[in-house]
């Protein structure tokens, strides 16, 4: 077992076992670079550990073997009275994770020590400020005092002193506010702080070791979906030193702008700093060109260095350096984060430099990332906003403050756009989430019930704003500065950054979807570019089809503006709202067969005009239309607001209704409508509804071949669970088609939606009935998992999430364990059957980018989704084949 590396015999390859910046610090030192030497203790030494409690065999003795040769290669040794070698000690994981230990720098430091570090760098003070920085360091991080005790000593040296900064301490009170320090250790740790260098050592990479199990670095995993069981590495890094004057220095930059995708180099620099100065924000650093004046040297060798580190990489690098007296030192580099705008500018520049193909360029962009482009946003980046919060929910929401549900509701309905504004949000708010138009909260994280609900119903939402005071008693919240924002006061807030603003901010659309709806050029725009050419590489390169979810002409427009070839889902219950809901009445209260015939007489006009409009929209390409799913009930009036229907039941000429109405309503009350009369359990129980929809559909597809289209009808029977069903209704359903087809030819499919499990179970002999299946993955994931959506997605599962059952809901992002496992068998099953079967996906998840690469693999043809979700599904149809 060889639990140590030496930096020279890694690389970044070795990620998993000598955590990122482990492999990509070896990889630097491979290549040549200025890197100080050390070596990485790897993630499995700290998986032993943490499985037993201590340290592996031999674990000890190799950390000796490879300081005896740091120590070598330093010519000092660890601690060592005169000219000591210092350390520093570094956590780092396979992927980069703050809630982590924080690094211990210049361990090796000893009452003894400190004094050799004074004379090396001929600066008492920095020696000092040196040995107490690492007691307060390893004090708090290692051996686990409160912070607050040594800010609190702090802060009275420097009351004592009557000065107010940290810099205007001198080299005495730097040593004697050392030696409280050791006495807080003493008084609190209930030990010494440890005089061997050794020791300290050791000390600090256990506690590297123990930090892996942080509650901080829990939570952080669960929000970012890694695996709990991959431990932490430990680097053990010689010491360089920032603060030796103004020929030293530290800083960070990265290889292109991570927030733009702009070309040239970026970063900041502070002179006669430590890297922790830096992210400290004690003082003002430069922008990184001022450093070709202040060191010209190392600045032109920093500059080399990240050209080679770009190219080596192939991609953008963030790295952190620093300058001890002119020598340039680099201590960190990685593959940089950057921002949904830069990845997509970055890929392409990258792939006109000609470093990358076009297929890694696609690969290098993301579905979200797309969809992050698709929102719309503040138009003004001047305004500074009051609070910032976690970024939950994307998108740009303006709206008049409202601190609970009903009001919520209450405005909403009367026309206002709400924000609702909740310390936190619970079950009990989901109807103010519903009619908002988008939420703040002052507590709470991306996995909070607010954060959950607002994306599942895609509401903009900032959550964990803690500077805001918020008094829903009082109704009003107070900013840090003191604002006060009364109910009715209108804000703006930014779901995409976490950012709150106060009044109303002009909200832009985004141009990238002025690109993909035509309006917009690309023109010279790098980003439109970039988004042009990824998309029409992965255009050329998927195999999946993309369709849209689509009920009204305007949205069957849009989809096909947006790049959908053809409709997957036109449900028509929306037919059946509003006005036409009277008829829906008639039709469900008929007592004889002649009044049900003359209401579905009175409905087969309407449903055909919207058929000949969808279909014309989409003419030439096809469309599927399910028939009615949804239960009856759901078109009557609420049971206790019946006595407004009075008026109508007068209209009808009935003056009895009210109470006709009233049995209508208790007879189709269902316990659970979710499993009720739903589907096709519906076409079989009222006489003639399928029918009038099928011949709604056909005639409307003959009026567009009379006009000179090409009407491409696809009728598909919802909810069914066995292939007589099946049989049953597309019996009915072909013999109206064949009637209409012997006079108007046109070609038609009947297939089915696979959304129960029995249907799912017995594909095979569904597909004897059915040239098609598309998978509703919404109503399938209701009943394989037991879970009624409208009820648990706001009660069950943040908790769920917080336990770490699912990471994501699986509503939101395929269950493939088990709903996508359905899947799998059926598709099997199904081309078996029939080798042509056509299939799809319908439910929700067709749009989701972390499921879609699911539909390609068990080799769906097509993915269905909203429409303004087109593009991603084009993005992540062309990802999952390259
Ligand atoms: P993080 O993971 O938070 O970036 P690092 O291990 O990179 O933590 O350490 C943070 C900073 O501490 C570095 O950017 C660097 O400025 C400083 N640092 C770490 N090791 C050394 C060292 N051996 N010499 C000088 N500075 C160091
Ligand atoms: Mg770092
Ligand atoms: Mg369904």
């Amino acid at each position: 077992r060889k639990y140590v590396y030496d930096f020279a015999e890694g690389n970044r390859a070795m990620a998993d076992l000598l955590g990122g910046k482990g492999a990509n610090l070896a990889e630097m030192t491979v290549m040549g670079l200025p890197v100080p030497p050390g070596f990485t203790i790897t993630t499995e030494a700290c998986r032993a550990y943490l499985a037993t409690g201590a340290p592996p065999q031999g674990l000890a003795e190799e950390v000796g073997e490879h300081l005896h040769a740091l120590e070598r290669a330093m010519g000092r040794k660890l601690g060592q009275v005169d000219e000591p070698l210092l350390v520093s000690v570094r956590s780092g994981a396979r992927f980069s994770m703050p809630g982590m230990m924080d690094t211990v720098l210049d361990i090796g430091l000893t009452d003894e020590s400190v004094a050799g570090l004074a004379a090396w760098s001929g600066d008492e003070r920095l020696a000092w400020d040196s040995y107490r920085r690492l007691v307060q360091m390893f004090g708090t991080t290692v051996l686990g005092v409160e912070p607050g005790h040594f800010s609190d000593a702090l802060r009275a040296a420097k009351l004592a002193k009557g000065v107010t900064g940290d810099l205007e301490l001198d080299a005495a009170d730097l040593r004697a506010l050392t030696t409280t320090f050791k006495n807080i250790v003493r008084e609190h740790a209930g030990r010494e702080f440890p005089q061997d260098p050794r020791e300290q050592l050791d000390l600090a990479i256990r506690s590297v070791f123990e930090s892996w199990n942080t509650e901080r670095a829990h939570v952080y995993r669960r929000a970012e979906h890694i695996p709990e069981d991959l431990g932490t590495a430990v680097n053990v890094c010689a010491m360089v030193f920032g603060n030796l004057g103004d020929d030293s220095g530290t800083g960070v930059a990265f290889t292109r702008d991570p927030a733009t995708g702009a070309p040239g180099v970026y970063g900041d620099y502070l002179a006669d700093a430590q890297g922790e100065d830096v992210v400290a924000g004690i003082r003002n650093t430069l922008p990184l060109h001022r450093l070709a004046e202040l060191q010209p040297r190392p600045y032109e060798q920093l500059m080399a260095i990240m050209r080679t580190l770009e190219e080596h990489y192939r991609d953008l690098c963030d790295i952190e350096f620093t300058i001890e007296r002119g020598k340039l030192w680099m201590l960190q580099t990685r593959v940089g984060k950057r921002t949904a705008a830069a990845a997509f500018r970055i890929a392409e520049a990258l792939r006109e430099e000609g470093v990358i193909d076009a297929d890694e360029a696609l690969r290098r962009v993301t579905g979200a990332q797309l969809a992050q482009l698709m929102f719309p946003r503040f138009a003004d980046t001047a305004t500074r906003p009051v609070a910032t919060g976690v970024a939950a929910s994307p998108g740009a929401a303006v709206g008049e403050v409202v601190f609970d549900s009903a009001t919520a509701v209450r405005r909403a309905e009367a026309g206002a756009a709400v924000i609702l504004v909740r310390k936190e949000t619970n079950p009990d708010d989901l109807d103010g989430l519903i009619h908002a138009r988008g939420v703040l909260t002052s507590r709470g994280g991306k996995t909070s019930h607010a954060a959950v609900v607002a994306r599942g119903l895609g509401r903009t939402c900032v959550c964990g704003a803690e500077s805001l005071n918020v008094d829903a008693a009082n109704r009003r919240f107070t900013t840090a500065d003191g604002t006060v924002v009364a109910e009715g006061d209108v804000i703006s807030i930014d779901g995409t950054a976490g950012e709150v603003y106060l009044g109303r901010l002009a909200v832009v659309p985004s141009p990238v979807v002025d690109y993909f709806e035509g309006r917009r050029p690309p023109g010279r725009d790098a980003l439109l570019q970039a988004v042009d050419r990824i998309i029409t590489h992965a255009d050329a390169r998927r195999r999946l089809e993309v369709r849209a979810n689509a009920d009204t002409s305007d949205d069957t427009r849009r989809a096909r503006r947006l790049g959908a070839t053809g409709v997957g889902l036109c449900r028509t219950e929306h037919m059946f709202l509003g006005d036409r809901r009277v008829l829906v009445e008639r039709l469900i209260l008929a007592e004889t067969d002649a009044e049900r015939e003359s209401a579905l007489a009175a409905l087969l006009p309407l449903q055909r005009e919207d058929f000949v409009r969808i279909l014309e929209e989409m003419d030439g390409l096809p469309v599927t239309i399910r028939l009615l799913d949804p239960p009856l009930h759901e078109f009557l009036p609420d049971r206790t607001a019946l006595t407004a229907q009075v008026a109508v039941a007068q209209a009808l000429g009935r003056p009895d209704a009210p109470e006709t109405l009233l049995r209508a309503v208790d007879r189709l009350h269902e316990q659970n409508p979710m499993l009720g009369t739903r589907g096709v359990r519906l076409g079989l129980v009222v006489p003639g509804l399928y029918e009038m929809q099928v011949r709604a559909i056909a005639e409307a597809a003959a009026i567009r071949v009379r006009a000179g289209g090409t009407p491409r009808v696809e009728i598909m029977i919802p909810l069914v669970g066995d292939v007589r069903e099946l049989d049953i209704m597309a019996g009915r359903a072909r013999r109206i088609l064949d009637a209409i087809t012997a006079e108007t030819q046109f070609p038609y499919e009947i297939g089915t939606m696979i959304e129960l499990p029995r249907a799912a179970l017995t594909a095979g002999r569904i597909a004897g009935s059915a040239e098609f299946f598309s998978f509703g993955t919404n109503d399938l994931t209701q009943t394989v998992w037991g879970f009624s959506r409208d009820d648990v997605e706001a009660t069950v599962f943040p908790a769920y999430i917080t336990e770490g059952i699912f990471a994501v809901s699986p509503f939101e992002t395929i269950d493939r364990d088990g709903v996508g496992k359905l899947i799998a068998d059926a598709v099997e099953a199904g081309r078996a059957a029939r080798p042509d079967l056509v299939l799809g996906v319908c439910g929700e998840h067709g749009g989701d980018p972390a499921s879609i690469g699911f539909f390609h693999d068990v080799g769906l043809d097509y993915v269905s989704c909203s429409p303004f979700r087109v593009p991603v599904a084009r993005l992540e149809a062309g990802r999952a084949a390259v």
